[in-house]
């Protein structure tokens, strides 16, 4: 049976509210979706769900990116999708932000990448696959189309929303000072990012970073003595004291962050760190465990918003607000799940019970 959230990070709201449209102010936000052209009935499936479930109410604009030109049908489906009313652009990603930098030795990076693939790593023998993981690392947030914005959410193509969300979320975080938020935190798979841990504790100890709570959460500590504990910092992945990433991270398909955290001088500095030593190409470092780490070195916990109440599918996992007991499984039904106060999360959640729902373990230990 599954632990409510804890309250050191409580939900904004419970249950429904009222629609606030053109009552409220809005956020300096808008909703992002980066796309290919060949995602169209995707993206069409995902703007629906959000339009449905929020921004029917909100209306909040919307930027589309592509590394190519958008095609004619993408942009009218879509843009169909998106519904009277709400402001629509589709975006070219420009070259020098997609793409291997000078300093990347290609042939060595398609030898890795054709190895990585061998080794059964997904994604990692698709040349474009790393270019998406460091453009969404180090430059959405520096897209002239975003420059005017403070706030984004991203959307991917092929998710669902499972609850109704009745109030602003931009809004929210503004509010109590939040700068990240996400809504699954999961285990990394640790062969596509072996020495981005390790790359970053040595970053943390160069420029002087502080510990915080949230960056020794995501440490599973060496008790040994100094000795072994040497040794074992020689071991992958492992710091400097022998001790190793937990591998949890937040799921980057759905964030929703403040983007001067991203542009700040602290995050740019060590984006560039990374890209220089070329993990983008010669691992498969994703921008979900980028985003993750740096925020654990970066932020105080306070300033992370888990979106409990929001249900939400991707591929074949979800985040789901209630709990289906094997009881409520054999009926078919699903029990809610509550907040610490004892009310209800979420507003008119359906969960899938056909699809598999992601246990908040990491989660739970980082709220420790
Ligand atoms: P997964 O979520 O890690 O399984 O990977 P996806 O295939 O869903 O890709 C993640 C996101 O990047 C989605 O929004 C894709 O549409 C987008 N994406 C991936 N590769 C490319 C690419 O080569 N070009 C563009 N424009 N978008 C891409
Ligand atoms: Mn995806």
């Amino acid at each position: 049976i599954r632990r409510p959230a804890t309250n050191l990070d409580p939900p904004f709201h419970v249950g429904c509210q009222n629609p606030v449209m053109n009552v409220a102010p809005r956020a300096n936000a808008t909703l992002v979706m980066l796309a290919r052209n060949s995602d169209v009935s995707g993206a069409v499936h995902s703007v629906k769900s959000v339009q449905t479930q929020f921004n029917d109410h909100f209306r909040y604009p919307w930027v589309f990116l592509n590394d190519e030109k958008w095609s004619a049908e993408f942009m009218e489906k879509v843009g169909k999708a998106a519904g009277e009313g709400v402001n629509v652009k589709f975006e070219k990603i420009p070259r020098a932000m997609w793409g291997y930098p000078e300093w990347i030795d290609q042939d060595k990076a398609r030898r890795k990448m054709e190895e990585m693939e061998r080794r059964g790593i997904m994604y990692a023998g698709q040349e474009s696959y790393h270019h998406m993981c460091r453009f969404q690392s180090g430059f959405f947030y520096d897209h002239p189309a975003l420059e005017s914005y403070k706030w984004y959410w991203r959307v991917e193509p092929d998710i669902s929303f499972t609850c109704a969300i009745t109030y602003d979320p931009f809004i929210e975080m503004e509010k109590h000072g939040k700068k990240y938020g996400y809504t699954i935190a999961l285990w990394e798979r640790g062969t596509t990012v072996a020495s981005l841990f390790r790359k970053l504790s040595d970053y943390k100890a160069r420029v002087h970073i502080p510990s915080t709570s949230l960056w020794t959460a995501m440490i599973d500590p060496s008790y040994l003595p100094w000795p072994f504990r040497r040794f074992l910092s020689l071991l992958r992945n492992r710091d400097a004291y022998g001790d190793i990433w937990n591998m949890c991270h937040f799921w980057s398909n759905f964030e929703i962050a403040d983007m001067d955290f991203f542009r700040s001088p602290a995050y740019r500095s060590l984006f560039r760190y990374l890209d220089e030593d070329g993990g983008f190409y010669y691992e498969r470092w994703g921008d979900a465990p980028v985003h993750s780490l740096a925020a654990a070195l970066l932020l105080r916990p306070e300033e992370l918003h888990h979106f409990s109440d929001f249900g939400y599918i991707h591929a074949n996992l979800q985040y789901c607000t209630h709990a289906p007991t094997d009881e409520a499984r054999r009926r078919g039904e699903l029990v809610p799940m509550l907040e610490g106060r004892g009310e209800e999360l979420g507003c008119r959640c359906t969960c899938d019970l056909g699809i598999k729902i992601v246990e908040p373990v990491c989660l739970n230990r980082i709220k420790q």
